[in-house]
């Protein structure tokens, strides 16, 4: 490997052939029947869920946030490890709901629900994260309908930004969350309303890899939901400080290092707990928890060489990883990690091109790559596909069939 790169060296290999979930790859597409497919490693998912229990304070709530990966069985998975669940769409709380997870440790975040959706997750006693003040009267008139007392959470647009962060949610306008300076008005409105109130919902950003940066994101968030506490009409039970660790896709990428934010997040809590007796404070992850769990392995259909550069067209492309093609919100494309799963290290190595067989230019998996020389046949493998994969891809452009996606 021509640079360093965290991923790569943690991989396992056997014969020179990647394992996913102790299972040769090949073995693997061969149990799967066809490619390409996403391939979830549930002992890895697990793992991933220890090691942050051993780093976090006790005390502190683990919730998933299924928009980073709803395959109902990865969902099922991990209701059984984490605290809680939080979706995005009725159709996610459909997901979550099917498994065993209580509906009062299930929240529903996400701007512009309608109202079939509210209704939906006001009969099923979830809690909903209020994006606006009229979803906040939406939802005490289908209370009042339904006979039902809804359950809710206040999502704050913060005053602040989570720097350095891949994908900023916060700070400035933002159609996320209620701006925090209209909080106040908000929940004196709310106490007039049949809603109860179980606390503040305040989502800083994604995927940041600076613990330094997490740790002053979190400083601020514990800060504002302090102040607004004042404002609430019943003591806080609930606060949901929001996740953005992230996990390293490309060369130099360091991992987060998780000790120094559990060790401030100890801090932060006992804090809490004596400034907010009652509050439950909850940490929601999406990719952290699943990023690094997932493959996507396609095949070999083509090798050519175009004017001396090698291009390897592969029957998976951007229609079922839209992230790998770096056209999912990447400022600058950079290759995620990219190998051949049956040959790993290689005897031959070679630079590349890896492309999918849609029509057009953007479908590319690895640009310019050091990989082991790949024939047709062989199987590549895209790393850190666990999460915003397959959800976050438009696999209806050109009218491929879909990738399969299995939990091993
Ligand atoms: C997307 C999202 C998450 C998950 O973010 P990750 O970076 O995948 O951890 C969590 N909470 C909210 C409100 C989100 O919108």
């Amino acid at each position: 490997m021509s640079k360093t790169h965290a991923v790569l060296a943690d991989l396992a290999v056997a014969d020179d052939c990647l394992l996913i979930g102790d299972m040769p790859v090949t073995a693997l597409a061969d149990r799967v029947g066809r490619t390409p497919f996403y391939a979830y490693d549930r002992g890895a998912i697990t793992a991933r869920v220890a090691a942050l229990r051993a780093q976090l304070p006790e005390g502190l709530a683990l919730h998933y946030a299924v928009k980073a990966n709803p395959m109902p069985a990865l969902v099922q998975h991990l209701a059984g490890l984490v605290d809680g669940l939080d979706v995005a769409s009725a159709g996610e709380l459909g997901i979550a709901l099917d498994t065993p997870m209580p509906p009062r440790q299930i929240s529903f975040a996400g701007p512009g629900k309608r109202a079939a959706e509210l209704a939906r997750a006001v009969a099923a006693g979830i809690v909903v994260s209020l994006e606006s003040e009229r979803e906040m009267r939406a939802l005490a008139d289908i209370g009042v309908a339904q006979g039902r007392r809804p359950t809710v959470a206040v999502r704050v647009n913060p005053d602040f930004e989570l720097k350095a962060s891949g994908m900023k949610m916060s700070g400035g306008p933002k159609p996320f969350g209620i701006d925090a300076e209209r909080v106040p008005a908000v929940l004196r409105a709310l106490a007039a309303l049949d809603l109860e109130l179980v606390g503040f919902h305040i989502f800083a950003g994604s995927q940041n890899l600076r613990a330094e940066a997490l740790i002053e994101a979190q400083g601020h968030i514990f800060a504002l939901a302090y102040r607004l506490a004042e404002q609430a009409p019943t003591p806080v039970r609930t606060l949901n400080i929001g996740g953005g660790f992230g996990i390293p896709y490309f060369p130099g990428d360091q991992r987060l290092d998780l000790a120094r934010v559990g060790e401030h997040l100890s801090e932060r809590l006992a804090e809490a707990r004596r400034r907010l007796p009652t509050v439950r404070v909850v940490l929601e992850l999406g990719r952290y928890l699943v990023g690094e769990a997932g493959y996507y392995v396609c095949r070999v259909v083509d090798r050519k060489d175009s004017r001396g550069t090698v291009f390897l067209v592969t029957d998976g492309g951007l229609h079922h990883h839209l992230a790998a093609s770096g056209n999912l919100g990447q400022a600058v494309r950079r290759n995620y990690p990219v190998i051949v799963g049956n040959r790993v290290r290689g005897t031959a190595r070679e630079r590349v091109n890896v492309v999918g067989p849609l029509c057009t230019p953007l479908d590319v998996l690895a640009h310019d790559l050091e990989m082991a020389r790949a024939e047709v046949g062989d199987l590549i493998v895209v790393l850190q596909s666990g999460a915003y994969g397959l959800t976050a891809s438009p696999t209806a452009f050109l009218g491929h069939p879909p990738p399969g996606e299995v939990l091993v």
